[in-house]
């Protein structure tokens, strides 16, 4: 190759990436850029307000949206519809993907005031491995959680709902699980996940989506499961807001589809 042509295809490369660059600057709020960002997080502690919860019996029936297997592009897109119909949803991370590009989706998520919990840091199937390598699973994703928003995540769904006694007793989450529609499934049409996810719920039900990478069909879905859970009156609460309303304490030695 010669050496003019070399130089165009790392010119058209460069090109390419500032283009990149500049299409992500254009998304965020300020011209500040990532890396500052980053130093400012590290340096002071995260301006946000908890949501404020109701007194329990100010509420009417209530129903947990969770999403599993972000951060990822998707998430973001999950947390414009939960915006434009004013909803919050639980989104539990897998730790292998809170990568440094994605902590501004989960502060993004948090300031929203939706709630941020633990589903692994490798998402493999736990009930096999031993006390350490549980430990370790459930430490690394709660550390990072803790560095982005300041606070430690109270729940945890184990990954392809795989438990037994030992993760129970290793593991000081609370286990949840929910009624899915097997949306992590490409094949599951949108319409198929509306239909299933609203035969599936009631009152105190926590339902469980993806926020996966690419699964815009899931996100799709939601233009018509939250403004239809709400129009039959719901309330979309977190998880951790739905045992509120109910006024009962977790058990560590369950697993939760449903409170109340
Ligand atoms: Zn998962």
């Amino acid at each position: 190759m010669n050496r003019y042509l070399k130089l165009a295809i790392l010119g058209a490369a460069v090109a390419g990436i500032v283009a990149a660059v500049g299409c992500a600057k254009t998304s965020q709020e300020d011209s500040t850029g990532s890396v500052s960002k980053q130093e400012n997080s590290e340096s002071t502690e995260p301006t946000v307000t908890k949501r404020q919860y109701k007194n329990p019996e100010e509420y009417g029936k209530v129903i947990a949206l969770t999403f599993d297997d972000g951060p990822s592009s998707a998430t973001p897109l999950v947390l414009d519809k939960l915006e434009e119909y004013g909803a919050v949803g639980t989104f539990f991370l897998i730790g292998d993907n809170i990568t440094d590009d994605k902590t501004d989706i989960v502060k993004r998520a948090y300031e929203m005031g939706c709630e941020i919990a633990n589903h692994s840091k490798t998402h493999s199937y736990m009930s096999k491995m031993t006390e350490d390598e549980m430990k370790q699973e459930i430490d690394y994703t709660t550390d990072k959680i803790v560095e982005i928003i300041g606070e430690e995540p109270k729940f945890f769904r184990p990954p392809y709902i795989d438990v037994n006694q030992q993760m129970y007793d290793t593991i000081d989450l609370t286990f949840i699980c929910g009624y899915g529609c097997n949306d992590y499934d490409a094949k599951v049409e949108i319409e198929e996940r509306v239909e299933k996810t609203l035969a599936q719920a009631k009152d105190g039900a926590i339902i469980l989506l993806h926020d996966a990478e690419g699964n815009i069909k899931t996100v799709a879905a939601l233009d018509k499961i939250i403004p239809e859970l709400q129009s039959q009156g719901y309330e979309l609460v977190t998880v951790d807001e739905l045992f509120h309303t109910k006024g009962i304490t977790p058990d560590g030695n369950s697993m939760y589809s449903e409170v109340g």
